[in-house]
């Protein structure tokens, strides 16, 4: 072989190696100053990294932010609540509702059902306990029946008045009140179509026949629903003083079904679902 192109083939790896090597090491040093800004906003919020479970390193500067505009929150409850989203308006970026089709689902002003979502097992509520014709998944269905018949042997009713809303009913019924009210005022006490967690089959609204079921938290039937629901998988779902969390205003007479043990938990330590949802499922 000519000496001239061994020599210049030699000279082309050495080029090669050190332009290589170069790059390497800029990526390096780059990695390097990545991992130093990570572990300094760890240090910012108190290395909460390492102590709470559902941290989630890609939501790290939601972290911080949410942090310096709520000071005195926790750094668990920071967490939790850009966990479950609340650190963004309502209704952006929102998702498809995770574990649809069980009574574990997530239905919010973040998660949704699509247009064409219709659960299983739909099964109409004896109608002693019901308004005629309303439907929920039959495992609420059966633990309804339970709840009211047990009420009703202490001589109390609770009577289901609004059950499964289809995604079309809902749509009518929003359309209506923004209609009426305008969108800010409608958000605050009616979701959008797709957002109804009645969509999901396993929300319920009750009355006692007599009362009007926005003054339910006036009545026996009220009092003993936060005692007993639980007992049969049943949730306030949402609570005063949770709004900002809920995304809704204090609805006494909604109820949804999770299944004792988590309806037992979540009574027990004062939880909504979202905070149960992400503290718990969500890891
Ligand atoms: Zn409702």
């Amino acid at each position: 072989m000519n000496k001239k192109i061994i020599i210049s083939i030699i000279a082309t790896i050495i080029i090669s190696f050190f332009t290589i090597n170069k790059v390497f090491s800029k990526e390096k040093q780059k990695n390097i100053n990545k991992q130093i800004n990570i572990e300094d906003k760890f240090n910012f919020l108190g290395n909460i990294n390492k102590k709470i479970n559902y941290f989630k390193e890609d939501y790290l500067d939601r972290y911080i932010s949410y942090k310096k505009r709520n000071k005195s929150l926790s750094n668990s409850d920071v967490v939790l609540h850009v966990n479950i989203g609340i650190d963004q308006n309502f209704y952006t970026n929102i998702k498809e509702a995770p574990k649809a089709g069980t009574n574990y689902v997530l239905v919010n002003k973040f998660y949704y059902l699509n247009k064409d979502y219709i659960p299983n097992n739909l099964e109409e509520i004896d109608n002693n306990y019901s308004v005629p014709g309303k439907k929920l998944v039959n495992t609420a269905k059966i633990s309804f029946e339970f709840l009211a018949k047990k009420a009703k042997e202490e001589g109390l009713t609770i009577r289901a008045i609004s059950t499964y809303r289809s995604y079309d009913y809902q749509s009518n019924l929003y359309n209506k009140y923004i209609k009426e009210d305008g969108v800010e005022k409608a958000d605050k006490y009616s979701a959008r179509p797709g957002f109804s967690e009645h969509q999901t089959g396993f929300a319920v609204d009750v009355d006692n026949k007599i009362t009007n079921y926005n003054n339910f938290d006036t009545t026996k039937e009220y009092k003993w629903m936060l005692e007993n629901a639980h007992k049969y998988g049943f949730i306030l779902r949402y609570p005063k003083g949770k709004e900002h969390i809920t995304g809704y205003m204090y609805e006494p007479w909604h109820y949804r079904y999770v299944g004792v043990n988590i309806a037992t938990f979540i009574k027990q330590n004062n939880l909504t679902y979202e905070e149960y949802y992400f503290k718990y499922f969500d890891k």
